[in-house]
């Protein structure tokens, strides 16, 4: 059995301690114990499991693999933390807010012999597998994703980098990607932001990313793809699945700790997240520059 403590206990936080309680049965997260959690409130035991602290976390041989569910600013300092002291570190995304820093991250996981995974759930949704499905073997022409929700609390970055999950949905469905221009439009008094960020594909296809929020904009992801072939329009419905996304994650992450997933699968994913936290930061740059 391997360890486990959850640090930042907020709504990733909580589902991470509940599914390794109820792991999906014959799955590799049977392999995963939760041992305590760690947070910056004085909370009472969680779901049953109590509340330890960093150093002890970080001290103990019985704690082998950490998930880090903070907001995402806190995510680079903790995620250094448990890698150097040895333990596999799963990360809600996005992995940390600079480029840079993520492959700092990176190498320490290898130097230190360790797991690094970041979680990707938007990767694991029906939707999303439905889309990926309908995109397949078609031509691009040009494209838009519009991702509209309510305000973020603080702490959770610059757009680009908060936003991370639909860039890396136009990156699996598009292939690498490079920006040519991108703006942000905010107006505080009304919490009010707009990311607009244009991007193209490796064959100078067009395609436009917005992140828009205020308080009490529906969450919503609005499509505008026109391919060779027509125009696609509306993510296609697609039914639930059985098994949730979280859940999902921590399976594929336990398989990568039991040492089932292939190097060449590590390294693809490697690849996508460094891209697009490359793509992320070039986006950050030009809306401030
Ligand atoms: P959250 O706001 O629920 O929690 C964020 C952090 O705030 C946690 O560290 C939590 O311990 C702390 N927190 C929560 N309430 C607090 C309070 N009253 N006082 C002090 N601290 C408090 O955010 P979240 O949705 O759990 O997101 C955490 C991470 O998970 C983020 O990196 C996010 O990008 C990622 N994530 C979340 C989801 C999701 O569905 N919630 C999905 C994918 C990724």
């Amino acid at each position: 059995m391997l360890g486990a403590v959850v640090i930042g206990i907020g709504t990733a936080g909580c589902v991470r301690i509940r599914d390794m309680l109820v792991p999906l049965r014959g799955s590799p997260a049977e392999k995963l114990a939760v041992k305590g959690f760690i947070s910056r409130r004085s909370l009472e035991p969680q779901q049953g499991v109590s509340r330890i602290s960093l150093e002890e976390a970080l001290g103990r041989d019985d704690v082998h693999v950490a998930f880090i569910c903070t907001e995402n600013m806190s995510h680079e300092d903790n995620v250094r933390m448990f890698l150097q002291a040895q333990k596999h570190v799963c990360v809600e995304y996005p992995m940390t807010m600079s480029y840079k820093a993520a492959v700092e991250l990176w190498d320490l996981a290898e130097e230190k012999g360790v797991i690094l995974h970041e979680e990707h759930i938007e990767l694991l949704t029906e939707e999303y597998k439905q889309l990926k499905r309908e995109v397949e073997g078609k031509t691009l022409q040009e494209g838009t994703l519009h991702f509209t929700g309510g305000a973020l609390k603080p702490g959770f970055g610059f757009p680009s980098f908060s936003g991370i999950a639909r860039l890396t949905w136009l990156v699996e469905l598009f292939g690498e990607l490079s920006v040519s221009a991108a703006t942000l439009e905010e107006d505080p008094a009304n919490s009010y932001s707009k990311m607009t960020a244009k991007l193209l594909t490796s064959d100078n296809r067009s395609l436009t990313w917005i992140e828009e929020r205020q308080p009490g904009l529906p969450r919503a992801k609005n499509i505008n793809f026109q391919f060779d072939s027509g125009p696609l329009t509306q993510i296609p419905p697609a039914p639930r699945g059985t098994v949730g996304l979280f859940m999902q994650d921590l399976i594929h992450f336990s398989a990568k700790l039991a040492g089932q997933v292939s190097p060449e699968e590590l390294q693809r994913e490697r690849v996508r997240v460094l891209h697009c936290l490359e793509l992320a930061g070039k986006i950050q740059e030009l809306c401030q520059g």
